[in-house]
C-alpha cells in the first residue's frame, strides 16, 4: 500500500480542525468480501468520508468544502529527495491548534441521526450513509452484539434497507445485489424472483449461494471468495 498525503479538514461550525489519511494505491491482497458489499482490506483501508466533531457534534462530509489548504506530515515526494529537511516552524494548517485528531467515524447511531438530519446532498451521499448503516447492522452480527432474530425485528434496519433498495434498483448490473437484500429482509420470494433469469442461463457461485440460502429460509451474509 502506498499512502497518499494526509489531509485537514475543518468543522463547518466550530471550525475545529481534524485531519484525514489517503491512501495513493492499494490492493485487496488478503481482502475478504462480503455478500453485502462491504470488504475488509487490510492493504486498501478506508477512512471515512463524512465525520462527526468532537467538539461540538456537528456532522460534516470531508470534502474540497471542508477541507483546509495544505497537508500534515512530510510530503511523499520528500521520501526521493535528499535536500529535504523538515520545516521546523508550526505546520500552517493546524490554525490555533497545537495538535489534530483523526476525523472520527460515524457510528451506527450517527448515521441514523445523520440521515434523520438529511444530511446527504444527493443521492450519492444517500446510498453512502446507507450502505455505512446495512454495514455497522451487519458487523454487530458478525461480532455477537446483535443476534439475528433481533435484528429481523428491527424496523430501522428494515427501512434502510427498503430505502437501499429504492436507491439502486434501477441501477445497470444492480438485480443480484437486490435479490440478496431482499433476502437479508426475509422476502425470499421476492428473491427468487430477481434471480430466476440467472438462474436459468448460468448459475455462478455467488447467485447459486444466495439461491440455496433462499431456499433454507437463511438470510445471513456470506463471504465471496476473491481471486
Ligand atoms: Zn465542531
Amino acid at each position: 500500500m502506498i499512502p497518499g498525503p494526509t489531509y485537514v479538514y475543518a468543522c463547518p461550525d466550530c471550525q475545529l480542525r481534524v485531519s484525514n489519511r489517503s491512501i495513493m494505491s492499494g490492493n485487496t491482497f488478503g481482502a475478504t468480501q462480503f455478500s453485502d458489499l462491504r470488504i475488509d482490506a487490510p492493504m486498501m483501508p478506508s477512512y471515512p468520508r463524512i465525520s462527526k466533531c468532537e467538539r461540538c457534534d456537528c456532522t460534516f462530509w470531508l470534502d474540497d468544502e471542508t477541507k483546509v489548504e495544505g497537508t500534515v506530515g512530510i510530503p511523499f515526494t520528500a521520501l526521493y529527495d535528499d535536500d529535504f529537511t523538515p520545516n521546523e516552524t508550526k505546520n500552517p494548517v493546524f490554525g490555533d491548534q497545537l495538535e489534530i485528531n483523526s476525523a472520527l467515524e460515524l457510528d451506527q447511531e450517527s448515521i441514523k441521526d445523520a440521515l434523520f438530519m438529511n444530511v446527504q446532498r444527493d443521492e450519492e451521499d444517500e446510498k453512502h450513509l446507507r450502505y455505512l448503516l446495512l454495514w455497522a447492522y451487519h458487523k454487530q452480527l458478525l461480532d455477537g452484539t446483535i443476534l439475528r432474530e433481533n435484528l429481523n425485528e428491527d424496523l430501522d434496519y428494515r427501512e434502510n434497507i427498503d430505502a437501499l433498495l429504492n436507491l439502486i434498483e434501477e441501477d445497470e448490473g444492480s438485480t443480484i445485489f437486490c435479490a440478496e437484500l431482499n433476502r437479508f429482509v426475509g422476502r425470499f420470494d421476492r428473491c427468487f424472483e430477481l434471480l430466476e433469469p440467472f438462474v436459468e442461463e448460468f448459475m455462478g457461485p455467488i447467485v447459486g449461494e444466495i439461491h440455496d440460502r433462499c431456499l433454507a429460509g437463511n438470510r445471513d451474509v456470506f463471504e465471496i471468495e476473491i481471486g
